[in-house]
Parts: C-alpha cells; sequence; structure tokens
C-alpha cells in the first residue's frame, strides 16, 4: 500500500509519498481502509521534530481518519469487515490507504456522517469536548466565548456549546469565517483582527463577562481573556505559539481559573466518555463536521502548508488517499 513516510524531521517537503507493506491485525487489532485522514497543526509540529513526543523514524503522521474495516484481529468483539468508522489515533499513522489500529481507538460511523467528517472528529471534537466539560466544566446558562471559532476545533466547540444549553460567543476574522461561526450555531460573532471587539463583548454580556473562554492562541490574548472573564471564570488554553504577558491581579477578584489542556492527557475513562458523547451527538445530528479542504493525499506538504496558514481556516482539512 501506498503511505506518507517522513524519514528526517523538517518542513513540509519531508512529506513523502511511498510504497510500505501490507498490515495484518494482531490480536485486539483492527485494520482499516482509509477513506480520508484529517490534518491537525499538531502533525506539523510532530514533522518538524519541535515536538516534545517524537515518533522514530521513519513514520507515518495521523491519528485521525474515516474509512471501513478491512479485516479484524482474534479478540475484537465490536467490529466486523465493511463496518464504517472513524479512527481517533492509530498504531501506524492514518496518512496511508490503510492503518492498524487499537479496538479502544476506533468508533462507529454513523450513517450520515460521511468519510471526510469522520476524518474531522478525532483531534478537533476530542479537543473541543476536553475543552468544554472536561476541563471546562462548562454548565447549561453559562456564557462561552470560543476564542478561535472557525477551524477544526472552534467549529467543533460551537456545535457542541449550543446543544449543551450555553450562550455562545464566537470569533474569526475573515468574511467566511464569520459566515461559518454564524452558520454553525454562535449566538454572537466577534472579529477578532479589529480594534475594540471584546469591548463589544463586554456589552454583549451586559459588562459580566464570560464565564469560560476556549483559547486558541493564547500568545495572542491570555492576557485580555483575563478582563473579560466573569466572576469564577475559566479560561482553557488550547492553543498557544509563544510566550504572552498577564497581569495576575486579573485573577484575583474575580477567583479566575487558567486551565491547561492536552487531549493527549485524557485518561482511559475520558476518552470512553469523550467518544461516547461524540457518537450520540452525530447520530442525533446535533454534530455535523465542517469540511474546509480536500487535498489528495500525496500532496499531504501542501496540507501541511494550509493548515499553518495564520488565517482564514473554514473547517477541516482532509487527504484523500
Ligand atoms: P485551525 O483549524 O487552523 O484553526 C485556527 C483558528 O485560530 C481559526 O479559527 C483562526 O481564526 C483562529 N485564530 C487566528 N488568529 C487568531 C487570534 N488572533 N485570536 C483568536 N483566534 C485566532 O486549528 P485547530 O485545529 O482548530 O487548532 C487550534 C489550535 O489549537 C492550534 O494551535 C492547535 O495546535 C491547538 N490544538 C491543541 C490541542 C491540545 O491538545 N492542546 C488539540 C488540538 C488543537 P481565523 O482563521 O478566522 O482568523
Amino acid at each position: 500500500m501506498e503511505a506518507i513516510r517522513v524519514h528526517e524531521f523538517g518542513g513540509p517537503e519531508v512529506l513523502k509519498l511511498d510504497g510500505v507493506p501490507d498490515l495484518q491485525p494482531g490480536e485486539g487489532q483492527v485494520l482499516v481502509r482509509i477513506r480520508a485522514a484529517g490534518v491537525n497543526p499538531v502533525e506539523t509540529y510532530i514533522r518538524s521534530g519541535a515536538y516534545a513526543n517524537k515518533p522514530n523514524l521513519p513514520y507515518t503522521p495521523g491519528s485521525d481518519a474515516g474509512g471501513e474495516v478491512v479485516a479484524v484481529g482474534p479478540g475484537v468483539t465490536r467490529f466486523q469487515a465493511g463496518d464504517r468508522v472513524y479512527i481517533s489515533g492509530s498504531l501506524t499513522g492514518t496518512y496511508a490507504e490503510q492503518a492498524l489500529c487499537k479496538e479502544a481507538q476506533v468508533h462507529h460511523l454513523p450513517g450520515p456522517i460521511s468519510f471526510e467528517q469522520g476524518a474531522a472528529l478525532g483531534v478537533p471534537y476530542g479537543t473541543a469536548y476536553r475543552g468544554l466539560f472536561q476541563r471546562g466544566l462548562a454548565k447549561a446558562g453559562e456564557t462561552l466565548l470560543v476564542h478561535g471559532a472557525s477551524g477544526g476545533v472552534g467549529t467543533a466547540a460551537l456545535q457542541l456549546a449550543r446543544a449543551a444549553g450555553l450562550v455562545v460567543i464566537g470569533t474569526a476574522s475573515t468574511d467566511g469565517g464569520l459566515k461559518l461561526v454564524r452558520d454553525e450555531g454562535a449566538h454572537h460573532v466577534l472579529n477578532h483582527s479589529t480594534e475594540g471587539y471584546l469591548d463589544e463583548l463586554m456589552q454583549l454580556t451586559e459588562g459580566r463577562g464570560v464565564d469560560l473562554i476556549l483559547e486558541m492562541l493564547a500568545n495572542k490574548n491570555l492576557g485580555k481573556d483575563l478582563t473579560v472573564l466573569a466572576k469564577k471564570g475559566r479560561v482553557v488554553v488550547i492553543g498557544s505559539r509563544g510566550t504572552v504577558e498577564i497581569n495576575p491581579r486579573d485573577t484575583m477578584s474575580r477567583e479566575a481559573d487558567i486551565r491547561g489542556l492536552t487531549l493527549m492527557s485524557a485518561s482511559e475513562q475520558e476518552y470512553l466518555q469523550m467518544h461516547a458523547a461524540l457518537v450520540a451527538g452525530l447520530e442525533s445530528g446535533t454534530l455535523c463536521p465542517v469540511i474546509g479542504q480536500e487535498i489528495p493525499l500525496a500532496e499531504a506538504a501542501r496540507a501541511h502548508v494550509e493548515v499553518m496558514k495564520p488565517s482564514g481556516a473554514h473547517g477541516k482539512i482532509v487527504l484523500l488517499p
């Protein structure tokens, strides 16, 4: 089969299409034919060699995909050949025609959800769910700011938060992104590239501020976030690409919390909760992943350039084998 292989860490050009041996499922493993693979920013950090947990070289990137079960190994009980599934994590990487997974990394894909949408679930929806409920402790009736709502994690957070009964404010910077944020369920939409948009947020909340912020670019926004939190407010740091100065005093009278998040730190129990909730949302129709771009697998390098553009994300980038 063909797969993208990284033989040395470096720029997007190190992503090369190679022929690799076919895979066979072992005990407790599921072999999945990949119809679409999700591209996440973290895969660019790993590819560059800058990420703390480096894979052994050579490796195939990717953890998310939608596809069909080809074969199952001994002891697998939940799947059989032909099942439509999405993958959240794999043993061999998902930028490929096939991937080998542990049974627990595979989830049934409800009928109306396409393979491309299945590829948009694992990291973005898992992160949004963890940010809202496991780290952010979101409750119905609270007010949420999704700071960077037009990308993969942001659109997932909008859908999850609307279904859970929060009042949702989302930000983006382009006309397309602002429309997407409105279409995906934000009650109010703000432009994070304009002066004074957080003053507008304070007016929208009648001076009270928001209970919860999901922050996609903390190095730019964390200091300001602390000034627009309500009492007992929480900021969940999901994305950050540098350092930032904050005034600790802004946390004191509010008794505010800054809470970090890493999806990979979810416990087995939290992972099971996350995917039970996601499958239920897909089945009920409250969750419907938005695909931004479809790119052939052989052009994975271009996908890595696109996913790191500073602005203009309109949903998820997926690779098609
Ligand atoms: P994405 O699809 O590329 O989306 C990026 C988002 O950031 C867009 O909505 C973009 O909005 C927004 N943005 C750009 N400038 C901004 C600003 N000044 N203020 C607020 N938002 C801004 O990326 P993603 O997959 O959603 O991931 C978002 C971030 O979370 C990335 O840094 C990623 O590495 C990180 N992440 C972390 C974890 C974890 O485990 N901690 C998991 C998943 C993702 P416009 O394009 O409209 O400007």
